[in-house]
């Protein structure tokens, strides 16, 4: 008797070949027919009018964080991802000694704007290398979660402070490669590099302190394990951007190692910059190199309050040191102070076009409920004062509990990011789920990619666009027995409305440990997913038990 049967679907299997009427028997965890199934099981979904997929493998998350209170990573599942790569960016939870928890912690703070309290209050911190991170996690694991690991946590792990400080001497390198052999070992599959990112305190993180020989011997141990290596490029410039993937091209033809960098995303300054990085993208596979860069499907929309700091307000010192390190009322008072308003408006002069577009979304007070979804242009005429005014006196009004949105910031150019998602190069990923939380949701890309691009725009069929979040992005990151249906492979599935899919409203929600909160997206039309045979989530019931799994496993050993 099988345990679960799927009827009645349009099986779009992965493969990238139009969909076909079919049921879906599973057994074991495992798919054990697909065909016309007669046999009664222990649970049946009718999934007549549905799509059934392959569950949706999501390449770039901080869910790190995350995992140690919600082994669903919510609300991902519920979009139909069934497995993650967590640690991107340089940064994982392990492996990691007790006394550089919060260096760490800040770093996370930092650049992927998870919350401090969220780490002090939500997290018991019982490991210290990989192995006890990973065993911390498998439990209660319901998605499944392919960990890689930082190297900025390798090099403070070996280095000490001087991880930043200095380039590393030829044994801290060789403790590197053992430290990195370990982590593969217990189950990474790879390793994160960045050359961008920045730590609490505005200083360069570990990683950027590295030399090429360095990066070069990490390389060659993910060459041993044949495992994938991710970095962070200087996305803001097309010239070094070219210069990283020169880099990561030798590196994959000399270690056979698959690579892959995010983010890369099309602004109206840049998008020469990116048609420039896609044709030497073409050129280095041409010679044999596996170079993937990773595409998100959603605008760049930015969502911000003032009662914590903003990606948005970053680049600006004034800004960042009152909202940053400010308690509430030092905010309020560099927004009361005439002169210090003023000289905080001139600062940020640059953002002056941004102004008038910003959307109210949220208020606290019955008096300003009438201004909710109207523009910042229309707030000051209302008010007879200047958009930039009418967002600083809405946040005093507020007890700086006012949430505005800048939309449309970037990547909004339909055609060209749709010729992007098409090209047979680019990996789509680069969701950022679980990090940047507080501004904007990274939650439901996948429903975006289906409702925008295939439903909306039909740039894209419905079997390209199953692929590429599934079989594609399992080759490329080697996880074997799952991204597609077929008989024997992993029973991690999603079924879906293809008229309706699509990524809900965002909403700010209070649900963060330590009283944290995080902008959140339901998904749209999604009925039910599957994790290693077991329903995980269905809109019918919400979360359940799920085996999720550590991928792709630590080689030669037996599972802990
Ligand atoms: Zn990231």
């Amino acid at each position: 008797m099988y345990d679960l049967v799927i009827r009645n679907g349009s099986v779009v299997d992965g493969s990238g070949l139009p969909a076909f009427r079919a049921d879906l028997a599973l057994k074991d965890g495992r798919i054990a027919k697909i065909g016309a199934v007669a046999e009664r099981a222990r649970q049946e979904l009718d999934a007549t009018g549905k799509v059934v997929a392959p569950g949706f493998i999501d390449p770039h998350t901080h869910f790190d964080a995350q995992l140690l209170w919600d082994g669903y990573a919510k609300p991902a599942l519920s979009h139909g991802v069934t497995t993650i790569v967590s640690g991107n960016c340089s940064l994982s939870l392990a492996p990691l000694r007790a006394e550089h928890r919060m260096k760490l912690v800040g770093m996370f703070n930092q650049i992927e704007e998870m919350p401090l309290k969220a780490f002090k209050e939500g997290v018991i911190w019982d490991w210290e290398t990989f192995s006890e991170y990973i065993a911390r996690i498998r439990k209660g694991l319901a998605i499944n979660v392919a960990p890689l690991v930082g190297h900025s946590v390798i090099r403070l792990w070996v280095m000490g402070n001087a991880a930043m400080e200095r380039t590393a001497t030829a044994a801290e390198i060789a403790a590197m490669q053992d430290v990195l052999r370990e982590c593969l070992d217990a189950g990474a599959i790879g390793l994160s590099t960045s050359y961008v990112d920045m730590d609490e305190r505005l200083a360069p993180v570990p990683s950027r302190y590295a030399d090429a020989a360095e990066v070069d011997a990490l390389a060659s141990v993910l060459g041993e394990f044949a495992r994938v290596l991710q970095i962070v490029p200087e996305f803001y410039d097309p010239d070094l951007t070219i210069a990283r993937l020169d880099q990561l091209a030798e590196l994959s033809l000399k270690h056979n190692i698959a690579t892959t960098f995010s983010p890369l995303f099309l602004n109206a300054d840049n998008a020469h910059g990116v048609e420039r990085v896609m044709a030497r993208v073409d050129e280095q596979f041409a010679r044999g190199a596996r170079v993937w860069p990773q595409v998100q499907t959603r605008p760049i929309d930015i969502s911000f309050s003032f009662s914590v700091p903003s990606l948005l307000f970053i680049r600006f010192p004034s800004w960042y040191r009152v909202l940053r390190f400010g308690a509430f009322d030092d905010i309020v008072a560099a927004f009361s102070d005439p002169e210090s308003r003023k000289n905080l408006i001139q600062e940020a002069a640059m953002l002056e076009p941004l102004w008038p577009r910003l959307i109210l979304r949220q208020v606290k007070t019955q008096a300003n409920q009438r201004y909710v979804g109207k523009t910042l242009a229309e707030i000051a005429s209302l008010r007879a004062t200047t958009p930039v005014d009418a967002m600083i006196d809405l946040s005093l009004e507020e007890d700086l509990e006012a949430h505005f949105l800048a939309s449309g910031m970037g990547h909004n150019d339909d055609a060209k990011v749709a010729a992007l998602l098409g090209h047979p190069r680019v990996h789509i990923g680069a969701s950022d789920g679980g990090a940047h939380i507080l501004s904007f949701s990274t939650y439901g890309d996948t429903g975006h990619l289906f409702g925008h691009f295939v439903r909306n725009l039909r740039s894209m069929s419905l079997e390209a666009a199953v692929k590429k979040i599934t079989a594609d992005t399992a080759a490329i990151w080697g996880i074997p027995d799952r991204g597609r249906l077929q008989n024997g492979y992993v029973a991690d599935i999603t079924v879906f409305d293809p008229q309706t899919i699509d990524r809900g409203e965002e909403v700010f929600v209070n649900d963060v440990p330590g009283g944290g909160s995080r902008y959140v997206r339901a998904s749209q039309g999604v009925d039910a997913v599957i994790v290693g045979g077991a329903v995980a989530w269905s809109l019918k019931d919400g979360y359940h038990d799920a085996p999720g799994q550590i991928l792709p496993g630590a080689p030669n050993k037996a599972a802990a």
